[in-house]
């Protein structure tokens, strides 16, 4: 699907921001709203941080992005919406990565007591050092 039928398909206007950001996401990876800022100033010519938000903010709204915020870390966004997948976060440099939803469907983990909730999502983050960081651990050792 292209950006403009992603857009009308969760009734959102088409407006060329909107185009150029989900276009930045879709490139794939976690995104801090400045990487956002600077990648889609590459492709209009002007566009306010403040414009990057607010069309950030509908993309999530509407699903076509997700947003996290591994704690430490500022929001990060991505275009990889709807599959319950997790993240994986490195405690050395705060590289994030995928990692696909451990069973399949949401919620992927029951609690043993949801005190009477009904589940739907669980969101997991799982910590660590990537290669690089422990690499450079080791170089220390
Ligand atoms: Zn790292
Ligand atoms: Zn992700």
């Amino acid at each position: 699907m292209s950006g403009e039928e992603r857009l009308r398909s969760v009734g959102l206007r088409v407006t060329r921001p909107r185009l150029a950001v989900l276009d930045v996401l879709t490139g794939g990876g976690h995104f801090e709203v400045d990487e956002v800022t600077r990648l889609v100033r590459d492709r209009l010519d002007s566009v306010s941080t403040q414009a990057v938000y607010d069309v950030l903010g509908a993309l999530s709204r509407a699903g076509l992005a997700r947003r996290i915020e591994p704690a430490g870390s500022p929001a990060l966004y991505e275009a990889r919406t709807g599959d319950n997948h997790h993240h994986v976060v490195c405690r050395g440099c705060g590289e994030v990565a995928d990692v696909d939803c451990t069973v399949g469907s949401a919620p992927c983990l029951d609690p043993n007591t949801a005190h009477g909730f009904e589940v739907d999502e669980a969101e997991v983050t799982f910590w660590g050092l990537c290669p690089a960081c422990q690499s450079l651990r080791g170089a220390d050792a």
